[in-house]
Protein backbone atom coordinates (compact mmCIF):
# COMPACT_ATOMS: atom_id res chain seq x y z
CA UNK A 1 0.00 0.00 0.00
CA UNK A 2 1.13 3.70 -0.63
CA UNK A 3 2.37 6.02 2.13
CA UNK A 4 1.25 9.32 2.49
CA UNK A 5 3.53 11.54 5.01
CA UNK A 6 1.90 14.33 6.57
CA UNK A 7 3.74 16.71 8.98
CA UNK A 8 2.24 20.16 10.62
CA UNK A 9 5.27 22.68 10.43
CA UNK A 10 4.43 26.29 11.00
CA UNK A 11 7.67 28.41 9.49
CA UNK A 12 10.04 26.92 6.93
CA UNK A 13 12.59 28.07 9.55
CA UNK A 14 11.42 25.06 11.67
CA UNK A 15 13.78 22.04 12.59
CA UNK A 16 11.09 20.10 11.85
CA UNK A 17 10.66 20.56 8.05
CA UNK A 18 14.35 19.26 8.09
CA UNK A 19 13.93 16.23 10.47
CA UNK A 20 10.94 15.84 7.97
CA UNK A 21 12.69 15.46 4.81
CA UNK A 22 15.99 13.62 6.03
CA UNK A 23 13.24 11.08 7.33
CA UNK A 24 11.70 10.68 4.14
CA UNK A 25 14.33 10.42 2.41
CA UNK A 26 15.52 7.61 4.66
CA UNK A 27 12.47 6.04 3.98
CA UNK A 28 13.19 5.87 0.36
CA UNK A 29 16.65 5.18 0.49
CA UNK A 30 15.79 2.44 -2.26
CA UNK A 31 15.23 5.58 -4.91
CA UNK A 32 18.02 6.79 -4.31
CA UNK A 33 20.58 3.29 -5.42
CA UNK A 34 22.75 4.20 -8.71
CA UNK A 35 21.45 8.10 -8.64
CA UNK A 36 24.32 10.31 -9.60
CA UNK A 37 21.78 13.39 -11.23
CA UNK A 38 18.79 14.73 -9.46
CA UNK A 39 16.37 17.19 -10.72
CA UNK A 40 14.77 19.38 -8.04
CA UNK A 41 11.79 20.38 -9.80
CA UNK A 42 10.08 23.46 -8.17
CA UNK A 43 7.15 25.17 -9.11
CA UNK A 44 8.08 28.62 -10.79
CA UNK A 45 5.66 29.89 -12.62
CA UNK A 46 6.15 34.00 -12.34
CA UNK A 47 8.16 36.50 -10.96
CA UNK A 48 6.38 36.81 -7.52
CA UNK A 49 8.09 37.17 -4.18
CA UNK A 50 8.13 34.17 -1.93
CA UNK A 51 5.75 35.86 0.55
CA UNK A 52 2.95 35.34 -1.97
CA UNK A 53 2.83 32.15 -2.47
CA UNK A 54 2.63 31.63 -6.20
CA UNK A 55 6.33 29.52 -6.37
CA UNK A 56 7.87 27.12 -4.21
CA UNK A 57 9.36 28.59 -1.19
CA UNK A 58 13.50 29.18 -1.29
CA UNK A 59 13.69 28.26 2.00
CA UNK A 60 12.09 25.03 1.45
CA UNK A 61 13.84 24.21 -1.12
CA UNK A 62 17.65 24.73 0.75
CA UNK A 63 16.28 22.36 3.54
CA UNK A 64 15.74 19.93 0.42
CA UNK A 65 19.30 20.44 -0.67
CA UNK A 66 20.63 20.43 2.67
CA UNK A 67 19.00 16.93 3.36
CA UNK A 68 20.25 15.73 -0.28
CA UNK A 69 23.87 16.59 0.93
CA UNK A 70 23.77 14.87 4.24
CA UNK A 71 22.67 11.26 2.18
CA UNK A 72 24.64 11.06 -1.06
CA UNK A 73 27.43 13.18 -2.97
CA UNK A 74 24.80 13.93 -5.91
CA UNK A 75 24.78 16.25 -8.61
CA UNK A 76 21.94 18.11 -8.01
CA UNK A 77 19.99 20.48 -10.88
CA UNK A 78 17.02 22.74 -10.80
CA UNK A 79 14.83 23.74 -13.01
CA UNK A 80 11.18 24.56 -14.22
CA UNK A 81 9.61 25.94 -17.25
CA UNK A 82 7.45 28.70 -15.95
CA UNK A 83 4.90 29.28 -19.28
CA UNK A 84 5.12 32.48 -21.10
CA UNK A 85 8.12 33.45 -18.88
CA UNK A 86 10.39 30.73 -19.70
CA UNK A 87 12.15 33.95 -21.52
CA UNK A 88 12.53 35.65 -18.38
CA UNK A 89 13.85 32.94 -16.44
CA UNK A 90 16.39 34.82 -14.92
CA UNK A 91 14.09 37.93 -13.44
CA UNK A 92 12.07 34.42 -12.54
CA UNK A 93 14.42 33.16 -10.47
CA UNK A 94 15.88 36.47 -9.44
CA UNK A 95 12.43 37.48 -7.50
CA UNK A 96 11.16 34.14 -6.28
CA UNK A 97 14.48 33.61 -4.20
CA UNK A 98 15.54 30.35 -5.80
CA UNK A 99 18.28 31.81 -7.49
CA UNK A 100 20.49 33.00 -4.26
CA UNK A 101 19.40 29.45 -2.55
CA UNK A 102 21.08 27.58 -5.76
CA UNK A 103 24.04 29.95 -5.72
CA UNK A 104 24.99 29.84 -1.90
CA UNK A 105 24.04 25.50 -2.21
CA UNK A 106 25.93 24.94 -5.72
CA UNK A 107 23.16 23.86 -7.24
CA UNK A 108 22.80 23.88 -10.88
CA UNK A 109 20.32 26.20 -12.29
CA UNK A 110 19.11 24.38 -15.75
CA UNK A 111 16.46 25.39 -18.33
CA UNK A 112 13.75 23.05 -19.47
CA UNK A 113 13.80 24.33 -23.25
CA UNK A 114 17.87 24.00 -23.25
CA UNK A 115 17.15 20.29 -23.43
CA UNK A 116 15.89 18.63 -27.07
CA UNK A 117 12.20 17.73 -26.80
CA UNK A 118 10.65 14.91 -27.05
CA UNK A 119 7.92 13.28 -27.98
CA UNK A 120 6.18 10.32 -25.96
CA UNK A 121 3.01 8.76 -26.51
CA UNK A 122 1.83 12.05 -28.30
CA UNK A 123 2.88 14.35 -25.43
CA UNK A 124 5.79 16.43 -25.75
CA UNK A 125 8.30 16.54 -22.79
CA UNK A 126 11.95 17.84 -22.56
CA UNK A 127 14.67 15.02 -22.50
CA UNK A 128 16.02 16.26 -19.28
CA UNK A 129 13.95 13.54 -17.53
CA UNK A 130 16.40 11.07 -19.40
CA UNK A 131 19.64 13.37 -18.50
CA UNK A 132 18.70 12.67 -14.47
CA UNK A 133 18.28 9.57 -12.82
CA UNK A 134 15.79 10.89 -10.07
CA UNK A 135 13.22 13.76 -10.03
CA UNK A 136 12.59 15.57 -6.76
CA UNK A 137 9.31 17.09 -7.45
CA UNK A 138 8.11 20.30 -5.50
CA UNK A 139 4.95 21.61 -5.78
CA UNK A 140 3.27 24.66 -4.22
CA UNK A 141 0.02 23.69 -2.55
CA UNK A 142 -2.43 26.34 -4.88
CA UNK A 143 -5.85 26.13 -6.17
CA UNK A 144 -6.27 26.75 -9.46
CA UNK A 145 -8.87 28.27 -11.70
CA UNK A 146 -8.81 25.61 -14.03
CA UNK A 147 -8.02 22.80 -12.80
CA UNK A 148 -9.14 23.61 -8.73
CA UNK A 149 -5.78 22.35 -7.65
CA UNK A 150 -2.42 22.34 -8.71
CA UNK A 151 -0.67 19.97 -6.56
CA UNK A 152 1.54 17.34 -6.86
CA UNK A 153 0.95 15.83 -10.45
CA UNK A 154 0.42 19.05 -11.94
CA UNK A 155 3.28 20.23 -11.11
CA UNK A 156 5.28 18.13 -13.74
CA UNK A 157 3.29 19.52 -16.53
CA UNK A 158 6.58 22.37 -16.19
CA UNK A 159 8.25 19.26 -17.55
CA UNK A 160 6.70 20.34 -20.73
CA UNK A 161 9.20 22.90 -22.85
CA UNK A 162 8.21 26.92 -23.00
CA UNK A 163 4.84 27.22 -25.34
CA UNK A 164 4.41 23.55 -25.83
CA UNK A 165 2.34 24.28 -22.68
CA UNK A 166 0.05 26.32 -25.18
CA UNK A 167 -0.42 23.26 -27.31
CA UNK A 168 -1.66 21.58 -24.35
CA UNK A 169 -4.47 24.10 -24.47
CA UNK A 170 -5.18 24.50 -27.65
CA UNK A 171 -5.91 20.58 -28.56
CA UNK A 172 -7.05 20.24 -25.16
CA UNK A 173 -9.67 23.49 -24.64
CA UNK A 174 -11.96 21.54 -22.09
CA UNK A 175 -10.58 21.68 -18.71
CA UNK A 176 -10.91 17.77 -17.80
CA UNK A 177 -9.74 17.35 -21.36
CA UNK A 178 -6.42 19.51 -20.15
CA UNK A 179 -6.00 17.48 -16.86
CA UNK A 180 -5.89 14.54 -18.87
CA UNK A 181 -2.81 15.73 -20.90
CA UNK A 182 -0.99 16.67 -17.85
CA UNK A 183 -2.02 13.49 -16.53
CA UNK A 184 -0.27 11.89 -19.49
CA UNK A 185 2.72 14.06 -18.86
CA UNK A 186 2.62 12.54 -14.73
CA UNK A 187 2.50 8.73 -16.05
CA UNK A 188 5.52 9.29 -18.58
CA UNK A 189 8.00 10.17 -15.57
CA UNK A 190 6.39 8.71 -12.66
CA UNK A 191 8.79 6.23 -12.16
CA UNK A 192 11.93 8.23 -11.22
CA UNK A 193 9.62 10.98 -8.97
CA UNK A 194 9.03 11.66 -4.96
CA UNK A 195 7.30 13.98 -3.99
CA UNK A 196 7.61 16.91 -1.29
CA UNK A 197 4.86 19.59 -1.88
CA UNK A 198 5.51 22.80 0.34
CA UNK A 199 1.96 23.98 1.80
CA UNK A 200 3.36 25.87 4.61
CA UNK A 201 2.52 28.87 2.56
CA UNK A 202 -0.18 28.14 0.67
CA UNK A 203 -2.00 30.13 -2.28
CA UNK A 204 -6.26 30.30 -1.89
CA UNK A 205 -8.73 31.60 -3.88
CA UNK A 206 -8.34 32.60 -8.07
CA UNK A 207 -4.85 30.42 -8.08
CA UNK A 208 -2.38 29.72 -8.82
CA UNK A 209 -1.32 33.18 -8.91
CA UNK A 210 -3.81 35.91 -8.66
CA UNK A 211 -5.36 34.75 -4.98
CA UNK A 212 -3.95 35.59 -1.85
CA UNK A 213 -1.42 33.30 -0.02
CA UNK A 214 -2.70 31.66 2.92
CA UNK A 215 -0.44 29.95 6.05
CA UNK A 216 -1.93 26.58 5.78
CA UNK A 217 1.07 25.04 7.75
CA UNK A 218 1.89 21.37 6.79
CA UNK A 219 4.40 19.38 4.51
CA UNK A 220 3.38 16.31 2.40
CA UNK A 221 5.76 13.64 0.89
CA UNK A 222 5.04 10.43 -1.23
CA UNK A 223 6.58 8.60 -3.79
CA UNK A 224 3.04 8.31 -5.08
CA UNK A 225 2.05 11.62 -6.78
CA UNK A 226 -1.86 11.28 -7.34
CA UNK A 227 -1.99 9.59 -3.70
CA UNK A 228 -0.30 12.60 -2.22
CA UNK A 229 -2.81 14.86 -4.57
CA UNK A 230 -5.47 12.65 -2.80
CA UNK A 231 -4.60 13.17 0.83
CA UNK A 232 -4.05 17.17 0.34
CA UNK A 233 -8.18 16.75 -0.57
CA UNK A 234 -9.12 14.98 1.92
CA UNK A 235 -7.38 17.72 4.12
CA UNK A 236 -8.61 20.50 2.30
CA UNK A 237 -12.19 18.57 2.90
CA UNK A 238 -12.81 18.81 -1.02
CA UNK A 239 -13.21 15.48 -2.59
CA UNK A 240 -10.66 13.99 -4.40
CA UNK A 241 -12.20 15.13 -8.01
CA UNK A 242 -12.17 19.14 -6.89
CA UNK A 243 -8.20 18.13 -8.66
CA UNK A 244 -9.35 17.38 -11.67
CA UNK A 245 -5.91 15.26 -12.36
CA UNK A 246 -6.77 13.30 -9.80
CA UNK A 247 -10.44 12.07 -11.84
CA UNK A 248 -7.58 11.54 -14.89
CA UNK A 249 -5.93 9.41 -12.53
CA UNK A 250 -9.15 7.23 -11.89
CA UNK A 251 -9.99 7.38 -15.13
CA UNK A 252 -6.72 4.78 -15.59
CA UNK A 253 -8.28 2.18 -13.82
CA UNK A 254 -5.20 2.28 -11.28
CA UNK A 255 -6.39 1.93 -7.64
CA UNK A 256 -5.14 4.62 -5.28
CA UNK A 257 -4.86 3.10 -2.22
CA UNK A 258 -2.68 4.99 0.92
CA UNK A 259 -2.22 5.24 4.50
CA UNK A 260 -1.32 8.23 5.96
CA UNK A 261 1.87 8.27 8.46
CA UNK A 262 2.27 11.31 10.49
CA UNK A 263 -0.25 14.19 11.89
CA UNK A 264 -3.66 14.07 10.93
CA UNK A 265 -5.09 17.43 10.09
CA UNK A 266 -7.69 18.92 8.01
CA UNK A 267 -7.47 23.00 7.08
CA UNK A 268 -10.01 25.05 4.57
CA UNK A 269 -9.47 26.95 1.29
CA UNK A 270 -11.13 29.34 -0.56
CA UNK A 271 -11.56 27.69 -3.81
CA UNK A 272 -11.62 29.95 -7.36
CA UNK A 273 -14.55 31.87 -8.45
CA UNK A 274 -14.37 29.66 -11.30
CA UNK A 275 -14.66 26.25 -9.45
CA UNK A 276 -17.78 27.40 -7.48
CA UNK A 277 -20.66 25.05 -7.62
CA UNK A 278 -23.91 25.79 -9.47
CA UNK A 279 -27.08 26.06 -7.56
CA UNK A 280 -29.12 25.57 -9.42
CA UNK A 281 -31.04 22.12 -10.50
CA UNK A 282 -29.72 20.05 -13.73
CA UNK A 283 -32.54 20.47 -15.35
CA UNK A 284 -31.77 24.33 -15.50
CA UNK A 285 -28.46 24.12 -16.09
CA UNK A 286 -28.24 23.45 -19.56
CA UNK A 287 -31.00 26.51 -20.07
CA UNK A 288 -28.54 28.69 -18.65
CA UNK A 289 -25.02 27.16 -19.14
CA UNK A 290 -24.06 29.62 -21.86
CA UNK A 291 -24.62 32.95 -19.77
CA UNK A 292 -22.73 31.46 -16.64
CA UNK A 293 -19.00 32.15 -17.24
CA UNK A 294 -15.91 33.97 -15.58
CA UNK A 295 -14.06 35.54 -18.30
CA UNK A 296 -10.67 37.77 -17.66
CA UNK A 297 -10.81 41.45 -18.10
CA UNK A 298 -7.62 43.75 -18.52
CA UNK A 299 -7.33 46.26 -16.08
CA UNK A 300 -5.34 49.29 -15.62
CA UNK A 301 -2.26 47.71 -14.69
CA UNK A 302 -1.20 46.17 -17.91
CA UNK A 303 2.53 47.63 -18.73
CA UNK A 304 2.03 46.20 -22.35
CA UNK A 305 4.36 43.23 -21.83
CA UNK A 306 2.02 40.62 -23.80
CA UNK A 307 3.01 37.78 -21.45
CA UNK A 308 -0.24 36.76 -22.23
CA UNK A 309 -0.61 37.33 -25.42
CA UNK A 310 1.71 34.78 -26.08
CA UNK A 311 0.05 32.08 -23.61
CA UNK A 312 -3.31 32.50 -24.73
CA UNK A 313 -4.10 29.09 -26.86
CA UNK A 314 -6.89 30.64 -28.99
CA UNK A 315 -5.15 33.97 -30.06
CA UNK A 316 -7.94 36.28 -28.55
CA UNK A 317 -5.54 38.39 -26.97
CA UNK A 318 -4.31 41.39 -29.25
CA UNK A 319 -2.25 44.23 -28.96
CA UNK A 320 -4.47 47.38 -28.73
CA UNK A 321 -3.08 50.89 -30.39
CA UNK A 322 -2.00 52.15 -26.76
CA UNK A 323 0.60 49.36 -26.62
CA UNK A 324 -1.46 47.32 -24.31
CA UNK A 325 -3.93 44.48 -24.93
CA UNK A 326 -7.67 43.52 -25.60
CA UNK A 327 -9.53 40.63 -25.33
CA UNK A 328 -11.82 38.74 -28.06
CA UNK A 329 -14.09 37.48 -25.22
CA UNK A 330 -16.38 35.62 -27.64
CA UNK A 331 -12.86 34.21 -28.70
CA UNK A 332 -11.62 33.20 -24.67
CA UNK A 333 -12.52 29.14 -24.18
CA UNK A 334 -11.83 30.34 -20.40
CA UNK A 335 -8.20 28.49 -19.70
CA UNK A 336 -7.73 30.90 -17.48
CA UNK A 337 -3.22 31.12 -19.09
CA UNK A 338 -3.27 35.12 -19.81
CA UNK A 339 -4.47 35.20 -15.61
CA UNK A 340 -2.06 32.89 -14.39
CA UNK A 341 1.01 34.48 -16.13
CA UNK A 342 0.63 38.20 -16.01
CA UNK A 343 2.25 39.43 -13.67
CA UNK A 344 1.25 42.77 -12.90
CA UNK A 345 -2.09 41.91 -11.51
CA UNK A 346 -3.68 43.57 -14.94
CA UNK A 347 -6.38 40.66 -16.00
CA UNK A 348 -8.91 40.27 -13.24
CA UNK A 349 -11.57 37.13 -13.73
CA UNK A 350 -15.39 39.44 -14.40
CA UNK A 351 -18.49 37.44 -13.66
CA UNK A 352 -21.44 37.13 -15.76
CA UNK A 353 -24.37 38.31 -14.38
CA UNK A 354 -26.10 34.63 -14.63
CA UNK A 355 -22.71 33.57 -12.85
CA UNK A 356 -23.47 35.87 -9.96
CA UNK A 357 -27.07 35.00 -9.36
CA UNK A 358 -26.42 31.35 -9.78
CA UNK A 359 -23.62 30.63 -8.09
CA UNK A 360 -22.33 30.17 -4.81
CA UNK A 361 -19.99 32.86 -3.08
S1 LIG B 1 -2.34 42.04 -19.19
FE1 LIG B 1 -0.54 41.53 -17.99
S2 LIG B 1 0.55 39.99 -19.21
FE2 LIG B 1 -0.93 41.00 -20.57
S3 LIG B 1 0.23 42.65 -21.55
FE3 LIG B 1 -0.79 43.52 -19.77
S4 LIG B 1 0.71 43.38 -18.13
FE4 LIG B 1 1.42 41.99 -19.73
S1 LIG C 1 -8.05 35.16 -23.26
FE1 LIG C 1 -7.03 34.23 -21.50
S2 LIG C 1 -8.55 32.85 -20.63
FE2 LIG C 1 -9.25 33.38 -22.67
S3 LIG C 1 -8.46 31.74 -23.96
FE3 LIG C 1 -6.95 33.39 -24.03
S4 LIG C 1 -5.49 32.88 -22.40
FE4 LIG C 1 -7.33 31.63 -22.07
Amino acid sequence: MNKVYIREINSYAHADLEIFIKNFFLEYFDAFKNVRKILLKPNILQASIPERGVTTHPDFIRVVIKALREIGNFEILLGDSPGANFKNYDKVLKITGIKKVCEDERVKIVKIENFKPLLIDDTIISSIINDVDLIINLPKLKTHSLTGLTLAVKNLFGLVPGTNKVNFHRKNPVDEKLADAIFKVYDIVKNKCIHILDGIIAHEGDGPSRGSPVALNFVAASDNAVCLDMAVCDILGLGRGFCLTNKSALKNDDVYKFTITGDKISRKIKIPLSRKSLKVPNFLKKFVANNIYVKPEVNKKCIGCLLCLNSCPVYAIKKSDDGKVIIDKKACIECFCCHEVCESGAIDLKRSFFHRVIVND
